[in-house]
C-alpha cells in the first residue's frame, strides 16, 4: 500500500516522508556517542581500491564472510551511512547537538546536526 501524503522531514518529528524511500514512515531517533578511532594509524579505516582487491582474494575468510565484508566496504565507500552491529563500547563521550533519524520503512539513516538535516 503506497501512501501519497508528503510530510517534509523535520527535527523532532516522529513521522515524515523518508528522503530515501519516499514513503511516509515513523522515524526512530538516536543519540550519538563517540569513541576515539583506535586503529594504529589513528585515522578512520577505509578499505578501498587495491586494499579492497586484496581483501577479495583473502582466503582466510569463508566465501560468505568475505562477501559480507566486500559488501560492507562497497557501501561505506559509496558514501552510505548506515547502522551496523559492532563490538560493544563503553563511552561517556556524548555527541551533543547531533542526532540520527532512522526510517522504520527502509532503515535509511538521516544525519541531523544543529537541528538541521545534513544534506548529502
Ligand atoms: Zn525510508
Amino acid at each position: 500500500m503506497s501512501n501519497t501524503e508528503v510530510i517534509e522531514p523535520a527535527f523532532q518529528s516522529q513521522r515524515f516522508s523518508c528522503p530515501v524511500c519516499g514513503e511516509l514512515h515513523d522515524q526512530v531517533w538516536l543519540n550519538l556517542y563517540a569513541e576515539q578511532v583506535s586503529n594504529p594509524a589513528g585515522v578512520p579505516l577505509r578499505i578501498e581500491g587495491a586494499g579492497l582487491e586484496m581483501l577479495k582474494k583473502n582466503s582466510q575468510f569463508p566465501p560468505e564472510v568475505l562477501e559480507q565484508k566486500v559488501e560492507y566496504w562497497n557501501k561505506v565507500n559509496s558514501g552510505e551511512v548506515f547502522l551496523d552491529r559492532w563490538a560493544s563500547v563503553t563511552t561517556d563521550l556524548f555527541v551533543a547537538g547531533m542526532e540520527l533519524s532512522v526510517c522504520r520503512g527502509c532503515m535509511a539513516v538521516q544525519i541531523w546536526a544543529g537541528g538541521q538535516l545534513v544534506q548529502r
